[in-house]
């Protein structure tokens, strides 16, 4: 029979928090990682760029691994070290266009050249270690041209199955068949229907790297059990459905955890007052006090990109319908798009000393803290949501969601006036449609029980701090799904040479009698 013990699982990914993260991802990537790293018969590393904001010589345990390796005749660095307890690789090109010189992770014109370059360069510095690799691990677009690279380019380096993970499908990244000449492939030839060409009609001659990904990977994971559905629709597809439907075999969705190290009231270093549930209404009650508001009702509120997808529309009305019924609303957001950010300016401006009102545009992680900590309630109406983090920060925190029930929302948030669900499973509010109407019917219960129904109110508000959801769940099924691709593929012998060929054994735990593979 065939068991697998030790693994070598390497993730690759744009984001690794707290050192370069601009929203989910990257918090993903380190609570994943770190929980796969917790059991002793797993070797996991993280491939990263070395963005110029991460100061190394502030990073534990930094060392240059590699000061040169090339890529596509163009200098690398590898830096290597211990960040979250996670084995972590920044890779430093030395390419003339300063590709992670730019002082911010994403937004630049040339993001999809970044990146591309990045995918390259990975596999090169994987191809230079020559370590067999039990799971390559692969997060969104960014770094989703590995697989057809890895089985087309780097046949030599041995990856026994290919993971993709699909954190937002929205984001797919799409060039020309050029781009990818520009790294030594031959781009046109990708561009057909089995491969990468984009499947929107409008663009025939595009390639989509995120479609590279889904089609060359071994299994896809999805962030979340509804979002693997809903992609399969037009709806939700971002015209990948069809895609996504041909290989709905190899689709898993798994919910994302979240790191309960970095998100604990009880222990949480930019709470004045840190609280536990016993005390969570004093601790509400004292970071309160730093916004300086006077409502009549609650805190509502939301941590949030400003974009298409999480609903501004209905945060605005959200906010207004929050000051009509007396509560008070705290927003923590910056939008990449101008128009969002200018209107949501002028709302600042509007609401400017209003006692109800806090708006803040920024990225500020200490201020993210403070606000989960405040609120009573957090509302999240995004148009669609692969699994959302804030709403199960917010219930860590004493603060019940109010949410679209879609995606990761839905497999989280259980209404509590929904006779239908178990009353243990009831965890705060939902609603069916992302509309005003719907929202603001939704928002009107919640203040109701809030003021009439204290006693259930804070029962649900322990329930949400009570609930688990660390990554220990999660990583089960991460592993359940690894072991179950390398049990396949040692069965169909569709691998590269593995690394459960003893002459292959290279990680000092793979010597262990007891660690070898089978
Ligand atoms: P997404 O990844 O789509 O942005 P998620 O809900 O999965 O949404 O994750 C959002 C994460 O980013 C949460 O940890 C949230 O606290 C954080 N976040 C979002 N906006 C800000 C901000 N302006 N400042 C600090 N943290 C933020």
């Amino acid at each position: 029979m065939y068991i697998q013990k030790f693994m070598r699982i390497v993730h690759i990914a744009a984001e690794f928090a707290p050192i370069a993260k601009t929203g989910g991802l990257g918090e993903v990537i380190v609570g994943l990682c770190r929980e796969l790293t917790k059991q002793p018969e797993n070797q996991v590393e993280v491939i990263i760029p070395r963005y110029d904001h991460i100061e190394l010589a502030k990073l534990p345990n930094t060392r240059m691994e590699i000061p040169d390796f090339k890529c596509i005749g163009y200098s690398n660095t590898m830096w290597n070290s211990t960040v979250e307890g996670c084995n972590l690789h920044l890779l430093e090109p030395r390419h003339p266009s300063g590709y992670f010189h730019r002082g911010r992770i994403y937004g630049c014109e040339d993001d999809l050249t970044r990146f591309i370059y990045f995918s390259r360069a990975a596999l090169e510095y994987l191809k230079e270690k020559n370590e067999p690799i039990d799971i390559l691990h692969l997060h969104d677009w960014h770094v989703s041209l590995c697989a057809p690279m890895l089985k087309d380019l780097f046949k030599e380096i041995k990856v026994s199955s290919l993971v993709l993970s699909i954190h937002n499908l929205e984001y797919q990244g799409k060039c020309a068949p050029v781009d990818l000449d520009a790294i030594g492939l031959d781009g046109q030839s990708y561009l057909t229907a089995d491969k990468l060409q984009d499947d929107h009609p409008s663009f025939p001659t595009s390639i989509n790297l995120l479609k590279g990904g889904i089609t060359y990977s071994d299994a896809v994971v999805p962030v979340s059990p509804s979002y693997a559905q809903e992609i399969l629709t037009p709806k939700f597809g971002f015209n990948l459905d069809a895609t996504l439907r041909k290989c709905r075999s190899k689709i898993t969705g798994i919910l994302n955890g979240i790191d309960e190290t970095l998100w604990d009231p009880s222990h949480d270093p930019h709470l004045k007052v840190p609280y536990c549930q016993s005390s969570v209404l004093r601790g509400k009650i004292e970071v309160q006090k730093e916004f300086q508001l006077k409502p009549t009702g609650p805190w509502v509120g939301a941590v949030t990109r400003l974009v298409p997808q999480k609903g501004p529309e209905l945060i605005e009305e959200a906010l207004q319908k929050t000051i009509e019924m007396g509560g008070s609303f705290l927003l923590l957001g910056s939008s990449p798009f101008p128009t969002i950010q200018a209107h949501f300016n002028q709302l600042k401006q509007k609401y400017q000393n209003h006692p109800q009102v806090f708006l803040e545009y920024n990225y500020n992680e200490p201020l993210a803290h403070k606000i989960y900590a405040a609120l009573d309630y957090l509302i999240v109406p995004s148009h669609f949501e692969p699994c959302g983090l804030t709403q199960l920060i917010g219930m860590l925190y004493g603060a019940l969601p109010i949410v679209h029930a879609t995606g990761g929302l839905k497999d989280t948030v259980f209404d509590c006036e929904n006779s239908q669900i178990p009353i243990h499973k009831r965890n705060g509010f939902t609603f069916s449609e992302p509309t005003k109407s719907a929202m603001n019917d939704t928002l009107k219960r919640a203040f109701r029980l809030f003021s009439a129904e204290a006693s259930t109110f804070h029962s649900l508000v322990r329930r949400g701090m009570e609930s688990d959801f660390s990554w220990k769940n999660p990583t089960k099924q991460y592993l359940k799904l690894y072991r179950k691709l390398i049990k396949l593929k040692s069965k169909t012998g569709q691998n590269n040479p593995k690394s459960d060929d003893p002459s292959l054994c290279k990680h000092p735990l793979n010597i262990m009698p007891n660690n070898c593979r089978k």
